[in-house]
C-alpha cells in the first residue's frame, strides 16, 4: 500500500504520533483515501495558561492562549493551506496563486513547493513584515509587490485566477477554511468542551469563520455541549465590520489584519449573530500594550496583529462572566516581525565598556 504522503516515504513516528492535522481529523475534512497530503505535520498547537492575563481580569476567569505561531511557517495559514494545497494537486492545479499580507505568502509558498508547484504571491509593497518575506523569498515563491493595499492585492488575484491557469488560495478558497477549522477541535480536545469566549484577531474574517465550522461540527458529533462566543476584534484604523463599511485606507501598526474590505465579510457577521458574539476594535497602543505584556510577563512572543485578540479581552474584561474560560487565538508568532518588536519594546539594549566592574553596574549590582 502506498502511503498517503505525497513522498514514498513511509511517515516517521512523531513525539505523540502526530501525522499532521490532515491525517488527525480526516473524518471531519473533504479528503478522499486518493488524495495526496501535502503537510508539514502542521497543527497540534499548544494551548497556553496566561495566568498574568487571567489576573488582571480575577473573578476567578481562566485565560489559555492558542498559539498558532508554532506551526511550521509560523502562523495558522498552514492550517488553512495543507489543505488548499492538497487539493490543488489532487486537481491537477499547475501552480497557485495568492494575495496577502505576508503570512499567506509564507504558508502558500511553503506547502506549493512542497508540492512541486510554482506560487505567485501579490503583497502590498512595503506592508509585509520582514520575517515573512524572507519566508516567501528562501521558499522560492515568486513575489510581486504592487502598489495599493491588500484589498487591491485581492482583486488583481481573484481575476489572476480567473483568467489564467493559477489556483487562489486566498481564504475564499472554501479548503482554507477547512483546515482552519481544525484548530477548535483541538481546542475542545484539550479542554474537553468549548470554551465560554473565542477571542480572536480578524482581517479577511476567514479565522473566525473556520473556527465557527470547527466549533459547530464538534458539537454536532457531541465532542462538547456549548458553543462559545465568538469575540472578533480589529484594529481601529482598520475595522470596517464594527463601522458597518469598507476602508478604504486601512491605518495599524498590526499589518497582517490591515484590510480595508474583509471577503468572509457576510460570513463573519453570521458567526457573530448565530454565537451571540460582538466584534470590538482596538487601537494600535492597546495592541502594542497587549504584545509587551504577553511577552514579557507570560514569555509568548507573538506578532502584532495577533495580540489583538488579547487586547480585546482586556478591553471588555468588565464583562466576562464569573469563572469564565476564555481562549485567545494567538495567531502568528512574534518571530515575523522583528522590526516591530524592537521598535515597540521599551526595553532597549545597553552599550557599555567591556569592564566587569561597568557591566556589573548597567546590570544594576
Ligand atoms: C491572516 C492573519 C490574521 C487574520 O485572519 P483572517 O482570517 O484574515 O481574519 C490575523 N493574524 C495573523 C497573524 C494573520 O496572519
Amino acid at each position: 500500500m502506498p502511503s498517503a504522503n505525497t513522498s514514498n516515504h513511509q511517515p516517521v513516528n512523531q513525539a505523540n504520533n502526530w501525522q499532521g492535522l490532515i491525517e488527525t481529523y480526516r473524518p471531519y475534512l473533504p479528503v478522499s483515501a486518493t488524495t495526496p497530503v501535502v503537510t508539514l505535520l502542521e497543527g497540534n498547537t499548544p494551548l497556553i495558561p496566561v495566568p498574568a492575563i487571567s489576573e488582571q481580569i480575577g473573578r476567578g476567569v481562566k485565560v489559555y492562549a492558542k498559539y498558532d505561531g508554532l506551526n511550521p511557517t509560523g502562523s495558522f495559514k498552514d492550517r488553512g493551506m495543507t489543505m488548499a494545497i492538497s487539493k490543488a494537486k489532487e486537481a491537477g492545479a499547475e501552480a497557485v496563486v495568492c494575495a496577502s499580507t505576508g503570512n499567506t505568502s509564507a504558508a502558500a509558498a511553503a506547502y506549493a513547493r512542497r508540492a512541486g508547484m510554482p506560487a505567485f504571491v501579490v503583497i502590498p509593497d512595503g506592508y509585509v513584515a520582514l520575517g515573512k518575506l524572507a519566508q516567501a523569498l528562501l521558499y522560492g515563491a515568486e513575489v510581486i509587490a504592487i502598489e495599493g493595499n491588500f484589498d487591491d492585492a485581492l482583486d488583481i488575484v481573484r481575476s489572476l485566477a480567473k483568467n489564467y491557469p493559477v489556483t487562489l488560495v486566498n481564504s475564499v478558497n472554501p479548503y482554507r477554511l477547512e483546515g482552519q477549522k481544525t484548530a477548535a477541535f483541538e481546542i475542545i480536545d484539550v479542554l474537553g468542551n468549548a470554551p465560554d469566549w473565542l477571542c480572536i484577531p480578524v482581517g479577511n474574517a476567514g479565522n473566525i469563520t473556520a473556527y465557527w465550522m470547527g466549533f459547530c461540527e464538534y458539537h454536532q458529533a457531541k465532542k462538547s455541549d456549548r458553543l462559545p462566543k465568538m469575540m472578533g476584534f480589529q484594529a481601529a484604523g482598520a475595522s470596517p465590520l464594527i463601522s458597518g463599511k469598507p476602508v478604504s485606507q486601512p491605518d495599524t501598526i498590526a499589518t497582517a489584519i490591515r484590510i480595508g474590505n474583509p471577503a468572509n465579510w457576510q460570513k463573519a457577521i453570521a458567526v457573530r449573530d448565530a454565537s451571540k458574539g460582538e466584534f470590538n476594535a482596538v487601537t494600535d497602543d492597546e495592541i502594542l500594550d497587549a504584545y509587551r505584556l504577553l511577552a514579557s510577563a507570560e514569555g509568548i512572543f507573538c506578532e502584532p496583529a495577533s495580540a489583538a485578540s488579547v487586547a480585546g479581552l482586556l478591553k471588555v474584561k468588565d464583562r466576562v462572566p464569573q469563572n469564565a474560560t476564555i481562549v485567545c487565538v494567538l495567531t502568528g508568532n512574534g518571530l515575523k516581525d522583528p522590526t516591530s518588536a524592537i521598535e515597540y519594546s521599551v526595553n532597549q539594549v545597553k552599550t557599555v565598556k567591556h569592564d566587569l566592574e561597568t557591566v556589573a553596574k548597567a546590570m544594576g549590582f
